[in-house]
């Protein structure tokens, strides 16, 4: 059933796009993102929601679709990790982007 990654909506199969936000559809929001090493790769973990919606947003105004998972532990919440995803043939300039949104990121530790 294909998933809307940002929605978190199903739709038919049929469907390729949300017809809420308009992003791809996946497959399965879970795992399944992770063992598809054909289409998916790991871009980078981050600890904080905000960071991971952060980059995302970035990538997404450079038009490279990115994947959040979350697995956070309900008892342990700041132990979760929080995975970028995205898809292969964008590893290269995602990641370059990557750099470059962590250069300019605002937010710094010390204010
Ligand atoms: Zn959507």
């Amino acid at each position: 059933m294909p998933f809307c990654p940002n929605c978190k909506l199903e739709f038919e199969v049929s469907v390729k796009n949300c017809s809420d936000c308009g992003t791809e559809l996946v497959t399965s929001l879970h795992e399944k993102i992770i063992l598809d090493e054909d289409n998916f790769i790991l871009l980078t973990v981050c600890t904080e929601m905000y960071e991971a919606e952060f980059i995302k947003a970035n990538l997404e105004s450079a038009d490279i679709n990115a994947f959040i998972l979350s697995k956070q532990d309900r008892n342990y919440p700041f132990l979760g990790t929080i995975k970028i995803f995205v898809k292969k043939e964008d590893k290269n300039s995602a990641r370059d982007y990557l750099e470059n949104i962590i250069k300019q990121s605002p937010s710094t530790e010390e204010e």
